[in-house]
């Protein structure tokens, strides 16, 4: 990547708000999911690519457990997209730092739903800051909750998944996990760790038939971004090469690919980018 683009990358990640950790509490619908349809749990789904990603397999057909932290309000709009449209779902609160809090939610899918066939590991912050000044607590938020919590989501699902002898996880990295970024070293060091974790994974899952991917956006068009205001976000298109951001549903076109469609069941271990070109740079 250019100078300029990390640049613009550190410019833009310090503009970002860091999350709150929160507690669990399940909050079950009195719906019935759909028998024989694909189990999906989205992690981070109230908001910006997880809601994307929960409404466009929830479209599918699929049964989607709405993961969130604390917009239940918003979790529950997406509940409610997917039921109008063709799937069924229900939105469970639980913080993916939380290991206990990880266990109940897939007790729950177990209990009531069959099982996880489709784990997307989607949810995630950021807390920038120069390493020189990064704080423990920084860094240790954005590991629990980026890294730890797609390591827990990722034993529980298997569990269930080699029972049935097949499944899918698709891991929401970044582009800063491939290349880094000055402001973002515990974003950087997550995101690197999911590709990593991935390919471990799904050299130790092949045998039971679940595939494991990750996904790594560039710059797409959530809050986060707009929170960077239209001068900055000017000078960030100028450095993609296709010109714009991307939008959530281009991420979650490329999830519903690996998550269902049958030929994408012989593709493991792989990091996925989708970024508009950033990877190959904008040229001179
Ligand atoms: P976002 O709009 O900020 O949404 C984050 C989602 O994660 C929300 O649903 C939030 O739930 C949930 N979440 C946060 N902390 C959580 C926790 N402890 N436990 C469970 N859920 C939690 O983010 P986004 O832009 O859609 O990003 C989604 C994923 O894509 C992230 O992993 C991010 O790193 C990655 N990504 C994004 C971009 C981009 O340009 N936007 C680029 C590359 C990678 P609440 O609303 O309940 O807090």
């Amino acid at each position: 990547m250019s100078r300029l683009l990390f640049a613009l990358m550190l410019s833009a990640s310090t503009a970002l708000r860091a999350l709150p950790r929160r507690a669990l509490t399940a909050r079950r619908s009195a719906m019935t999911m759909k028998e024989g349809a694909t189990t999906v749990v989205v992690t981070g789904a109230s908001r910006g690519i997880g809601a994307a990603i929960a409404k466009d397999l929830g479209a599918q057909g699929c049964n989607v457990v709405v993961n969130y932290a604390a917009s239940e309000g918003p979790a529950q709009e997406v509940v409610a997209f997917i039921k109008a449209n063709g799937g069924d779902a229900i939105a469970v609160k639980a913080n993916m730092a939380e290991i206990d809090e990880v266990k109940a939610m897939f007790k729950q899918v177990a209990a009531e739903f069959d099982g996880c066939d489709v784990l997307v590991n989607n949810a995630g912050i950021t807390k920038d800051g120069l390493v020189m000044r990064m704080k423990p607590a920084q860094w240790q938020d954005v590991i629990d909750i980026n890294l730890s919590g797609v390591f827990y989501c990722s034993q529980q699902a298997f569990n269930q998944m080699a029972k049935k002898r097949k499944g899918r996880i698709i891991n929401m990295s970044s582009v800063v996990g491939l290349f880094g970024n000055p402001g973002q070293a515990n974003y950087a060091a997550a995101k690197g760790g999911v590709c990593g974790l991935t390919m471990s994974n799904a050299k130790e899952f092949a045998t039971r038939g679940v595939t494991v991917n990750a996904v790594c956006p560039g710059f797409i068009g959530t809050e986060m971004a707009n929170e960077l205001g239209e001068e900055m976000l000017d000078k960030v298109k100028s450095a993609i090469p296709l010109g714009r951001l991307g939008q959530v549903e281009e991420v979650a076109g490329l999830v519903r690919y690996l998550a269902l469609d049958p030929s994408a069941g012989y593709i493991t271990g792989h990091s996925l980018t989708i970024d508009g070109g950033i990877a190959i740079g904008s040229g001179f």
